[in-house]
């Protein structure tokens, strides 16, 4: 897949550059290339069962043994993958005072691991747990074992992450609205932007005057409210924007 023409490159730089408030927003795309597996890709094929079928309140209610087989499986194979560039770049543009919030749709925990702090993770995290009865959370440094218990109350523990059907959480949605509101520009980084809510907020930093930067390999629904579409893959247009925005600084 050839990187976008350099012109759009610089575009965004400048962009970039000159926001005063950037906000990023990732979907499942900016892991593929670190070959995180999708629902639609190997993930899908687990046993035969499908993911819209076991990431439920139901069905954890039903077969929770079950449940969480697929989710130490999926912890596997997670455990495996390393952050690409396109984490890395986003980690070191917080770090420069570039990037003021970064949103993610994403489970995977790897923007953590690319350095990333205060991460806003809307769907939860994959390596995080949380009682089904009390408040105590924890966070897994290995794949879980069977239907881990809380050391607390002796419930069960479930996955921190919003499965189907489910609301997402009221104070991670409060501080995204928060930064959308400060946000006069917004990158949108491998998200077919259709799912809800998430689909709205390059649209909201976009009816209050600023500029939405998208990075995918194909058009999404978003692109034609972008101010700059970059195609490409997200390992190899964001490293070639940070060059882009070295030059303009004169590094
Ligand atoms: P999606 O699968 O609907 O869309 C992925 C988008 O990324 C597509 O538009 C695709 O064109 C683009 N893309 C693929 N490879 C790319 C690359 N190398 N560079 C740039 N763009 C690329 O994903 P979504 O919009 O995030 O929605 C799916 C939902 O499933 C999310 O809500 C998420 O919680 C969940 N999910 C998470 C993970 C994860 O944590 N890594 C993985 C799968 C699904
Ligand atoms: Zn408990």
């Amino acid at each position: 897949m050839p990187v976008t023409d350099m012109e759009t490159i610089v575009r965004a730089a400048e962009v970039i550059v000159s926001a005063r408030h950037m906000v990023a927003l990732t979907g499942a795309g900016i892991s593929q290339e670190s070959d995180v597996p999708t629902f639609r890709g190997n993930d899908g094929l687990w046993r035969q069962y499908d993911p819209m079928e076991l990431a439920t309140p139901e069905a954890f209610k039903r077969d929770p043994g079950l449940v969480w087989e697929w989710y130490s499986w999926r912890q596997g194979l997670i455990a495996n993958c390393r952050p690409n560039p396109a984490h890395t770049t986003l980690a070191r543009w917080a770090r420069d005072g570039l990037l003021k919030a970064l949103i993610t749709q994403n489970v995977d925990g790897l923007h953590e691991r690319a350095g990333s702090e205060d991460v806003i993770e809307v769907h939860g995290n994959l390596w995080r747990v949380r009682c089904t009865e009390c408040d105590y959370r924890a966070h897994l440094s290995a794949p879980a074992s069977g239907v881990p218990e809380c050391p607390e109350c002796g419930a069960l523990l479930r996955p921190d992450v919003v499965w189907f059907g489910e609301a997402l959480d009221a104070a991670v949605l409060a501080r995204v609205w928060q930064e959308l509101h400060l946000a006069d520009a917004c990158i949108v980084i491998g998200t077919s932007a259709v799912v809800y809510p998430a689909a709205q907020f390059p649209a909201t930093v976009k009816s209050q005057g600023g500029a939405v930067i998208e990075v995918n390999v194909e058009e999404t629904p978003l692109t034609p409210i972008a101010d700059v579409h970059v195609r490409g893959r997200a390992g190899e247009v964001l490293p070639a924007i940070d060059r882009a925005i070295a030059a303009l600084r004169g590094q």
